[in-house]
């Protein structure tokens, strides 16, 4: 363990999440490099935070390790991508920190629950003792609540994107706003908040307020919107079908061919038989479509 920071020493940092905050956040998780791409503004709004004196750091949880989808190598990859992409930028970051574990994760020394995986502030808080981090001067920046509240929980001052890329989260539980002591729509925007707050507005710039959740119908919503479909279809192409058969539902079908049987052969009964034989027919058919509607009603309450 290090020793405590001096506070003289100590720097403000500004700690950013990843997906959704510094890259396209599309298709659930970034498995290559392919696929990682920079929002628009990015480059820029850390431009201005670098040159506002603030480390810029990522904190971000990779479950898709845990669950088997990316390893550690790829993962590197698609970070010395994403550092290129910045570099490209003119700008550099002083640390990435990733939380690979999951409590659900199907690789074993990758599963369970730690201080590290976001709501919980493990990843700041050891980002901040590498790097002599002043919390208190610091912010979290990133675009669903566990952003916000692993910021919260580490001390610092936060804001939460709601723009453009909203996640399934912020669509499920908006409410979750009142972690962020900020809302903004994108990274730029929560740059000019971040410098505004510290330094001060420039003159005759309005100070942000915090943002209601809206929603624009852009190309990215659509995207998004697409996605969500796409996965939820995913998720139940299988179970739907099985769901379809039932014993009870076998049953009545075959009870319906027994009662369109009887049918028949009232008819003939009727032109070749006795009266007798003809109420038989209709007797064992009314029974039979009986059942077929009791074991319709058992199939449905299944
Ligand atoms: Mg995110």
């Amino acid at each position: 363990m290090n020793e405590p920071t001096n506070a003289t020493d100590a720097k403000p940092a500004i700690f950013l999440d990843r997906d959704g905050t510094l890259n396209l956040d599309l298709v659930g998780y970034v498995r290559t490099v392919e696929d990682f791409h920079l929002l628009e503004g990015v480059g820029q709004a850390l431009r201005r935070l670098r040159a506002a004196g603030y480390l810029l750091v990522v904190v971000t949880n990779q479950a898709c390790l845990a669950k088997g989808l990316l390893s550690e190598q790829g993962l590197k990859e698609i970070h010395d991508h994403m550092e290129h992409l910045l570099g490209e930028e003119a700008v550099s970051l002083d640390g990435i920190y990733f939380c690979p574990d999951h409590p659900e994760g199907t690789v074993k020394k990758y599963r369970g629950q730690n201080d590290r995986r976001k709501p919980e502030p493990g990843m700041i808080l050891e980002a901040a003792e590498h790097l002599s981090i002043d919390l208190s001067k610091s912010w979290m920046i990133g675009d669903t609540s566990r952003d916000s509240r692993a910021g919260k929980r580490a001390g610092c001052r936060t804001i939460l994107l709601t723009g453009a890329e909203l996640s399934e989260e912020q669509l499920d539980q908006p409410a979750d706003t009142q972690h962020a002591d900020f809302t903004a729509e994108n990274l730029l925007d929560a740059a000019e908040i971040v410098i505004q707050q510290d330094i001060g507005p420039a003159q005759g710039q309005q100070l942000p307020q915090k943002k209601p959740f809206r929603q624009r119908p852009t190309e990215l919503d659509t995207r998004q919107l697409l996605s969500d479909i796409l996965r939820e279809l995913r998720h139940q192409r299988i179970a739907p079908q099985h769901r379809e058969f039932s014993i009870s539902k076998m049953l009545a079908g075959m009870a319906q061919c027994g009662v369109f049987l009887c049918l028949i052969m009232a008819y003939v009964a009727f032109s070749y038989w006795s009266g007798r034989a003809l109420l038989i027919c209709l007797m064992i058919g009314l029974t039979l479509q009986m059942m077929v509607v009791a074991l319709l009603l058992v199939h449905r309450s299944s």
